[in-house]
């Protein structure tokens, strides 16, 4: 194994979050995170060894600006030297990646050509991705698609029931997204429950701020809850999730309201924060429904009782369930959530164990079912730099 240091990246249009890992261990010996960029207050945190500072960038305020003020402080630190290759994440491989790959020009025309299904992310991988080698110079650099993992989704699991010319057309189909975070925890769940993948039918939610659920069978997905954008599926933070596409007429006749501001609505303002009037944070949620709120209580229901029934329709996708898996910041510590989802499922013979429930709490994984259950539930922390780290090692031969 690698004595190496893996950089991972993850750009945004005006954010850009970076990692420093040990491969081998899994130690993070630097993370950052710019904001604002290509605003005039633009600035860089950086957090070593628990101490957290920032560095204006004003100076030069877009990603290249953010990617010399990492390779600064890398320097002060004396790890500019150890870094062996650089990891980046991609959200968008369309159809095109199925596995993560080494940069070359070819693949960074491959970005480009998947633009049009990520319009706000691709375009800002690119410019993280060339801020990279203009700056890490020699190093050699690796993307990881959150696409890729769900590649294997049969047709008529990504097909749309619209005319397939338009799929034939535009790519008009669905994608998925936390295609690295469902291939870490795939991997991690087989290994915790002392299994091997292939033997086991799997339905993973991984639930934080944007959430989606999985199913996957033969170490491989074959559904999602995400399609051709992150707006599928599950209730999340701010995103409404399966909703009737003829809302966009109904709010256009009766409310006025255009294309963009719909969309904005149903991206930014719904979900748990949109039924509750006050957050998108699920704590928060928790917390105000715990002391009677009437919005709180609500989006907890809606939350959990949809996610409920996608866990069965993803039983269905996976030929059956072995194990349930919860993962992401919601469900890797809201023993409230996953009490009351299991709750629903007891007539698949799914039994929560109470005790092990609260157990499986702050990183650590757990089963939450009782010996009896027909089938396992678990929680299963994951680690998407983790495993972006992983595949860049791998390819770069370090
Ligand atoms: P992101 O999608 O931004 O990566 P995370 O996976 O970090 O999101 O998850 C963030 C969500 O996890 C927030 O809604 C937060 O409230 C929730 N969360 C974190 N800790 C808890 C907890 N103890 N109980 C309930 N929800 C929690």
């Amino acid at each position: 194994m690698t004595q190496k240091l893996i950089l991972v990246l993850n750009c945004g249009s005006s954010s850009l979050k970076g990692a420093v890992l040990d491969n081998d261990t899994g130690e993070v010996l630097l993370s950052c995170l710019a904001e604002k960029l290509n605003l005039p207050d633009a600035y860089i945190t950086f957090k070593v060894n628990g101490e957290k500072h920032k560095v204006d960038l004003s100076d030069k305020p877009d990603h290249t600006g953010a990617v010399e003020a990492l390779m600064e402080e890398l320097k002060a630190h004396g790890l500019d030297s150890r870094i062996g290759a650089i990891g980046h994440r991609v959200v968008s491989g369309g159809e095109l990646y199925s596995e993560s790959i080494l940069v070359d020009d070819e693949v960074i025309a491959g970005i480009e050509k998947c633009i049009p299904l990520a319009p706000l992310h691709n375009p800002a991988h690119l410019l993280g991705l060339r801020a990279a080698q203009s700056i890490f110079k020699g190093l050699p650099n690796v993307v990881v698609f959150d696409t890729a993992f769900h590649q294997t989704m049969p047709e008529h699991a990504y097909t749309y029931a619209i005319p397939h010319e338009l799929y034939e057309k535009y790519g008009l189909r669905r994608y998925g997204a936390h295609g690295t975070s469902y291939r870490y925890v795939s991997d991690e769940t087989a290994r915790f429950l002392g299994k091997n993948k292939k033997d086991l039918r799997m339905v993973i939610a991984h639930l934080g701020n944007g959430a989606s659920i999985t199913a996957v069978a033969n170490g491989e997905s074959r559904d999602t809850s995400m399609g051709l954008t992150p707006l599928e599926g599950l209730v999340m933070g701010t995103r409404s999730g399966d909703i009737d596409p003829a809302v966009f007429s109904f709010l256009a006749e009766n409310a006025n309201m255009t294309i963009a501001q719909i969309t904005d609505m149903l991206n930014k303002k719904s979900g748990l924060l949109g039924i509750s009037g006050l957050s998108n944070d699920c704590r928060t949620i928790e917390e105000e429904a715990a002391n009677g709120h009437a919005g709180a209580k609500l989006a907890l229901e809606i939350f959990i009782y949809r996610l409920a029934k996608y866990i069965g329709s993803m039983a269905v996708a996976a030929g059956g369930l072995d194990a349930l898996v919860f993962t992401g910041g919601i469900g890797e510590n809201s023993d409230i959530i996953r009490e009351r989802v299991l709750g629903y499922l007891g007539f698949l013979g799914l039994k929560a164990d109470h005790e092990a429930n609260l157990k499986a709490r702050f990183g650590n994984a757990g089963v939450i079912t009782t010996a009896d259950s027909a089938a396992v539930a678990v929680v299963i922390p994951t680690n998407e730099e983790l495993m972006i780290a992983h595949d860049t090692a791998r390819l770069s031969g370090l």
